[in-house]
């Protein structure tokens, strides 16, 4: 597997040091003291809570039913997920899903579901889990069957769960090509599956892991059909965003997606694509510190992808 962003020894070595910064990894890689990391657990309404670790956060559902948890983080993380959700229920976990196949989002699984819980997920999770499968440059073994999703979907499903309405969506390569947006109607929330940034960062799209910059803006715009004004989107990491956040989003990737496809077009090599600094007007918005989403790097991505998906009898740079 390619690294998401490649181009010369230069930036090689910045994605290499921006990547280790980067929450949604196989974070096992990253060094990261799990013992330090505390859960900031959010109420969102009508039983539904954030689990918040600036990694791949979780949410929760609580009532009478018991537990139904999306994201079992990673291995480690497995004992703090229980204590946190022990704080606000004292019902076993039901039913857990995963929304994509990146190992800060499924590392627990086993351990969080041999009380009896059962896991969901898209097809294409499963089936990566099932096989093993690389991302950012680590290889993830196959999964043992305990952790395995016994519930997979295609396209969509409908949970309902102590009278909520938990919808199901897979945006076909976003993120990764495994995601899952979960929207709970009654408590008006909706899990991105990666598909906005964090703290209204620019939103990341893992190539290597079958994301697209088409996909993205596919399931952002998902998750607007979905919304009204008051709707908390949840990213991976970071307070949910607002609809008018994932508006802008939608609109700096329309945008972007404009700019370079343009410079493609005109036979610019990437290079010249991020010389041209098409995201010039957008990076004071959506670039914050710590964050290794730059400007540059958007462009990158989003050259990547667009040549990509463009058909192989075009030229090429
Ligand atoms: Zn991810």
């Amino acid at each position: 597997m390619k690294l998401p962003l490649l181009a010369g020894a230069a930036t090689r070595v910045g994605v290499a040091a921006a990547l280790s910064a980067l929450s949604c990894l196989p974070v096992a890689a990253q060094g990261v003291d799990y013992s330090k990391l505390e859960i900031k657990t959010t109420d969102l309404g009508r039983g539904v809570y954030l689990l918040g670790w600036r990694g791949g956060d979780s949410l929760i559902l609580v009532g009478d039913d018991g537990v139904l948890l999306v994201d079992t983080s990673v291995a480690r993380m497995g004992d703090k997920i229980t204590a946190a959700i022990a704080k606000v229920s004292n019902k076993p976990i039901k039913l857990i899903i995963n929304t994509h196949a990146h190992a800060d989002h499924f590392g627990a699984n086993e351990a969080l579901a041999k009380g009896g819980a059962t896991i969901v997920a898209n097809d294409k999770l499963r089936e990566r889990m099932a096989n093993g499968f690389t991302a950012f440059n680590q290889a993830i073994p196959p999964s043992p069957p305990a952790a395995l999703p016994m519930v997979t979907y295609a396209d969509a499903m409908t949970i309902h769960f102590d009278g909520e309405t938990v919808q199901l969506f897979h945006p076909p390569n976003a993120h990764t090509d495994s995601d899952t947006l979960v929207h709970f109607k009654r408590a008006n929330v909706i899990h991105a599956s990666g598909t906005i940034g964090g703290d209204g960062g620019y939103p990341f799209f893992d190539m290597g892991s079958g994301g697209s910059l088409a996909g993205m803006i596919v399931a952002e715009e998902k998750m607007l059909s979905l919304a009204d004004d008051k709707t908390r989107i949840v990213a991976d990491e970071g307070e949910p965003a607002s609809p008018e956040t994932l508006k802008a989003s939608r609109h700096m990737l329309v945008t972007l997606r404009g700019r370079v496809q343009r410079l493609i077009e005109e036979g610019k090599s990437e290079d010249q694509a991020v010389a041209a600094k098409p995201t010039r007007d957008f990076d004071a918005k959506w670039v914050h510190q710590g964050n290794f989403v730059t400007g540059d790097a958007m462009t990158r991505l989003a050259y990547q992808s667009l040549t990509r998906v463009t058909p192989p009898t075009t030229p090429r740079r």
